[in-house]
């Protein structure tokens, strides 16, 4: 298979994306990114210029605009896609469903639509630990089985790894990774980039870290009688960059054609679990800062535990996460503090 080193990462502003397109340019990949800037800010591509001294392609298009998107694939030769555009929040998706299937679907069916018509090969999906649902059996392995999804967010990650795994089937030119990431926290060490919601926070470690500001008042603990050590609920936290580098792994796979199958799923994790609480003091200690907190009801829709085994990626793709919690979550902090 004849492949090149270019690369079209869509969702490329948004946390994830941005610092894995810091990696691929890392790693000798040159890198396109498609982004309509619904849930980020232009100024992520000069914090990626800036880490890495090169000047990234940027398209401002909506990868649900397939006229628009066609335009991106016809001006740029890259060979794979990383497809992270989507929206993301559990409870917005749960109150809005068909925006999520709307837009989660057709952005990702768009994208594969592209690639056959373009004869473009390699394409890693962003999915997610929340495939696997409220686990029988933990560590999770990519064997598990899936649970019917708990929110309609939850139902579009499982649908997109199912219309992958037919498009690969399907068509002779689609070959898919489809990565299943636990919890991304923490931010790039220069504190060039990092995580940035919009509003009130819905995940952790942006909370926690909102808190210790001083803008919010205090965090809630989303329940603390949970059949787990301390009651809180337990969770596999990889560091963004590990993360980042799983995406750069996969790539390597791809494009040295060394899939055995046309459609690979790996789990993105550490292996270890760490509870909510843990992660506050953790947090508190490391950074010498105060979070107010205090227990509340549980979250409707969580789960008390998941966490990966990670055993698949580490010996297939030679992937590892490698870094700290205690540096991920000063990383988490230097990046709040480089906003105010
Ligand atoms: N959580 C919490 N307070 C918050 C946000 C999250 O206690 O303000 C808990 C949540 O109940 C879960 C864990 O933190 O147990 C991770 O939640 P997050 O939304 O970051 O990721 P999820 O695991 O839901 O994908």
């Amino acid at each position: 298979m004849k492949t090149n080193k270019s690369v079209l990462v869509s969702g490329g502003t948004g946390f994830i994306g941005s610092h894995t397109a810091v990696e691929l340019i890392n790693a000798g990949y040159s890198v396109v990114i498609v982004d309509n800037l619904s849930n980020s800010e232009a100024t992520v591509i000069d914090g990626i210029e800036r880490i890495t001294s090169q000047k990234i392609p940027f398209e401002n298009v909506d990868t649900c605009d397939l006229k628009a998107l066609r335009g991106v694939f016809e001006r740029h030769d890259f060979d794979s896609v990383i497809h992270f555009a989507a929206f993301k929040a559990v409870g917005e998706s749960v109150s809005e469903p068909l925006k999520y299937y709307q837009n989660n679907l057709v952005s990702f069916m768009n994208i594969l639509e592209l690639m056959k018509e373009f004869g473009r090969h390699n394409v890693v999906f962003s999915s997610s630990a929340t495939v696997y649902g409220d686990a029988d059996e933990l560590p999770v392995t990519e064997q598990s089985p899936r649970k019917p999804a708990t929110s309609p967010y939850g139902n579009t990650k499982q649908m997109c790894e199912d219309i992958l795994r037919d498009c690969c089937a399907a068509y002779p030119v689609t070959h898919g990774i489809a990565l299943r990431y636990f919890n991304p926290i923490g931010a790039h060490p220069t504190a060039i980039i990092g995580e940035l919601p919009r509003g009130v926070p819905n995940n952790l470690v942006p909370f926690i870290t909102q808190t210790a500001a001083g803008i919010r008042k205090e965090l809630s603990i989303f329940g603390n009688d949970y059949d787990t050590p301390d009651g809180t609920c337990l969770r596999d936290y990889i560091d963004i960059v590990d993360l980042a580098r799983a995406h750069v792994a996969a790539l390597d796979r791809m494009t040295d054609g060394k899939m055995q199958q046309k459609y690979e799923i790996f789990n993105v994790g550490t292996g270890r679990p760490v509870s909510v609480l843990e992660l506050v003091k953790r947090f508190e200690r490391v950074n010498g800062v105060p979070v107010p907190h205090r227990f509340t009801a549980r979250r409707e829709g969580d789960v008390p535990s998941v966490y990966a085994d990670p055993t698949l990626a580490n010996e297939v793709l030679g992937w590892k996460a490698t870094r700290d919690l205690d540096d991920t979550l000063r990383a988490a902090w230097k990046w709040q503090q480089s906003l105010a």
